[in-house]
Parts: structure tokens; C-alpha cells; sequence
């Protein structure tokens, strides 16, 4: 296991510019995506005659940790308050994390004695699956929408934001937990050691924590540079990830690599004096294997950019082309991801005319910035465009399967990442 050569630094004493867990001000420019709105922000129709404040997405990487972050411009409450994200409208997510519950009630022996927390249950897509199995849960969510339609489907949540206050106060009324979860949230954390310190206060003595996250070495690989967006703050390599949470008094005993969100990681960890829990031959095996792809070297970061600016031109390529063929060019759904990927690419609505979600609350509203209109997803029966943008590629086996329809009048699909094809 890697060892900490790296002290902390508390988020009220973080000197601006510096390194959110080191505290380092030796950082180096990871890839400059220019100016971009917040691309959880969907603005109604009254709102799109006002202005919108667009803000830098310039990624760094720092020389001494390599934990690859963004700075914040705007306090977490206001863009998590009121979010538009909910987890339940996936399919394949909702399977996957139905798969989690039933792997992790048998590892650990779960039953109606235990406790399981979420931060960030978000409308309550996993903790269902414990709850049904009569396994007592408790879901911490800092968004009001989202949380009051868990709670609607009896999942006890807490509208928060987690940190150490927040664990002290459960852990001082004796509800630490045997399992505490967290699915793509870390990268969503301003104060990434008051929240990591918080996960271990949450944990029983032998409780297990699990965190997923997108991949660094993926998104690198890939080109999945529009995951890069101002609500997530750092992109994690099982290195920094480890080194994180040995910081904080846990230790990373396995690790899984998993297919969802473009390629992610789920680790487990422990208290680092736990002994139940032995160390498994993949976490070594993968951080040799990140070491191999230079994960803890500037080089391999700094050709990153190139390969960004080679797939925007290729996406621009394609709709071009197919703008001057007179060809009708629509988009399919309407994620986080694609406030990064339009804008940096230059795409308005002069070349994807609108775009659909199954997100009733996204209908009738509009895409951050270049205001292409969201519908409900039979505008595209109506409509019949020769090309539909798939802006979640990461589903697109699912999105590909679900609009068969489109080969009907002929329609072809345009995935934009890693580099734009045409199916
Ligand atoms: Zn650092």
C-alpha cells in the first residue's frame, strides 16, 4: 500500500490556489476547457431572457498529491440545494445498485440489527433495496427535491451536507454504521477532509465503507473530458484515493473496476486498525497498473489536452457535414455532462435543434447556456430527425436499444466520446 508522505490541510485554513487535500500550491494546468455556465442549472422559460454567469474550467493536477481538482467559484448550497438529478430515471443504474445491495447484505451479514447510511441518497434509488429487506437505513441528502421524494418512499433522510459535524452528532447518539455508502459524491466535495474524517466517525469499530467514483484513468484514456463540470471539484486515481483516506485513519482493503459513468471504481475500506478485514491482491495489482500508466507522473497528464481538442473537432466535423447536407440533428437526453461538452465544443442550436429527457421536471426547460430546448422524448417519433446526439454516451447501449424506432425513417446516431462516430 502507498504510504502518506502528505499532510492535511483543513478547508478554513486552505490558502486559495492551493491543493484541496494536501494543501500544496505547486499545481500544474491538467486542460483548460474555458468558460461554462453550471450545468446543473436548467433555466425555464422566463429566466432564459436574463443573463447567466458562466465559470472557468480550468482543471489542475497537483505536483505533489496528483489529485486532479477544479477550484469552486460558488458555495455548494447553491448548486446542490435544489438539484435536477435524480438517480432513479436510469434503468441500468437502478440495476446495478439493486446488484450492490444484495452483494453487500451477503458479504457483510447484513439484517434488521444493522444500520446502513448513504450520503447523498439522492431520491432514494439504492437505500430502497436495503429497506425492503427490513435492513434499518438512513439516507443524508443536501438536496430539498430530491430528499422529499425519498421520504415519500419511506426512506428516513436527512436534507444536509455531510461533513464531521454532522457524523459527530449521529455517532454521539449511537448511530454509527455497518455500512456507510457513497456513489459519485466524493468528486462533489469542497471540503474533501472534513467530509473524509466525517465517513470514518460514521463507521462502527468493523464497518465497511464503500465509495464509487469515476476513474481518473479512465476519463484520461477515454477522452471523457465532459465529466469535467463545476460540481465536481476532484477526479480520483485509486493512488490520491488511497492516500486520502490512509490520511484519515481508514485503509482501502479492495477495489473493484466498474462499467458505469464511463468507468469507475468502487473501493472498499476500514478503519485502519479494523483487522477483519484482510487486504485484497486487486488494490495492489491496480496501483501498479496506475503507476504503469504514469498516474503518478506530470507527463502523462500533459498530453491530455491534445487528444480534448482532437475530439471536439471531430464531433464539429461530423455536425458540420451534417448541417450542410440539410440534415435535422436532434440530441437525446439532457445531463450534467453536456454543458461541458457543447460548450467547449461551440455547439448551439444551430446544430443539435433540441434535445429530449425522460426528466419530467427538465421538460419545457432549457440547456444551460446555449438554451437548446428539452422535450419529452416522443418529439423524436414526432419529429423524425436523420441524426440523434447521444449526450450520455456512457448509456448509450441502453439509449441505442430504447430508440431502435429511429432506423424506421432512416435515423443514425452521433456518440460524441471518445471520438465522434456515427451507428
Ligand atoms: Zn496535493
Amino acid at each position: 500500500m502507498a504510504s502518506t508522505s502528505v499532510s492535511i490541510s483543513g478547508q478554513q485554513n486552505r490558502v486559495k490556489d492551493s491543493c484541496r487535500f494536501c494543501g500544496s500550491k505547486a499545481r500544474r494546468t491538467f486542460i483548460d476547457l474555458g468558460m461554462s455556465p453550471l450545468c446543473e442549472s436548467f433555466p425555464g422559460p422566463d429566466e432564459i431572457q436574463r443573463g447567466e454567469t458562466y465559470y472557468p474550467l480550468h482543471v489542475y493536477v497537483c505536483e505533489k498529491c496528483f489529485l486532479v481538482q477544479l477550484d469552486e467559484f460558488e458555495p455548494p448550497d447553491k448548486i446542490f440545494s435544489q438539484y435536477a438529478y435524480f438517480s432513479s430515471y436510469s434503468d441500468s443504474w437502478l440495476k446495478h445498485s439493486e446488484a450492490y445491495c444484495g452483494k453487500m447484505t451477503e458479504a457483510l451479514g447484513l439484517g434488521p440489527q444493522s444500520f446502513v447510511v448513504e450520503v447523498a441518497s439522492n431520491d432514494g434509488y439504492l437505500l430502497q433495496y436495503f429497506a425492503q429487506r427490513n435492513i434499518p437505513v438512513l439516507g443524508i441528502e443536501p438536496a430539498a427535491n430530491v430528499a422529499k421524494v425519498a421520504t415519500s418512499k419511506g426512506i428516513p433522510t436527512l436534507v444536509e451536507f455531510f461533513g464531521t459535524a454532522l457524523a459527530e452528532k449521529l455517532a454521539g447518539e449511537g448511530r454509527q454504521a455497518d455500512l456507510v455508502l457513497g456513489n459519485n459524491v466524493l468528486a462533489q466535495v469542497p471540503d474533501l477532509n472534513d467530509f473524509v474524517e466525517g465517513l470514518k466517525i460514521l463507521l462502527k469499530p468493523d464497518g465497511v465503507l464503500t465509495l464509487e467514483f469515476p476513474h481518473l484513468s479512465r476519463l484520461i484514456e477515454h477522452n471523457e473530458f465532459d465529466t469535467i463540470y463545476h460540481e465536481h471539484f476532484s477526479y480520483f486515481s485509486l493512488l490520491t484515493t488511497v492516500r486520502i483516506l490512509e490520511a484519515h485513519g481508514m485503509k482501502v482493503f479492495d477495489v473493484e473496476q466498474l462499467a458505469s459513468h464511463g468507468g469507475s471504481l468502487r473501493v472498499y475500506a476500514c478503519r485502519a486498525e479494523d483487522a477483519t478485514h484482510p487486504s485484497q491482491p486487486s488494490v495492489r495489482s491496480l496501483l501498479d497498473e496506475e503507476r504503469k500508466e504514469g498516474i503518478a507522473s506530470l507527463e502523462s497528464y500533459q498530453s491530455f489536452a491534445k487528444k480534448v481538442r482532437e475530439t471536439k473537432l471531430a464531433l464539429l466535423d461530423v455536425l458540420l457535414t451534417a448541417a450542410r447536407e440539410g440534415k435535422t440533428v436532434a440530441g437525446y437526453g439532457a445531463p450534467g455532462k453536456s454543458a461541458t461538452l457543447l460548450h467547449y465544443c461551440g455547439i448551439t442550436r444551430d446544430l443539435i435543434e433540441y434535445t429530449v429527457d425522460r426528466n419530467p421536471y427538465k421538460h419545457g426547460r432549457f440547456l444551460p447556456g446555449n438554451h437548446i430546448p428539452i422535450y419529452h422524448p416522443d418529439k423524436i417519433a414526432e419529429t423524425k430527425p436523420d441524426y440523434v446526439v447521444i449526450l450520455p454516451w456512457n448509456l448509450k447501449k441502453e439509449i441505442v436499444e430504447q430508440l431502435q424506432y429511429i432506423r424506421e425513417w432512416g435515423g443514425k446516431f452521433i456518440v460524441p466520446i471518445p471520438k465522434a462516430v456515427i451507428l
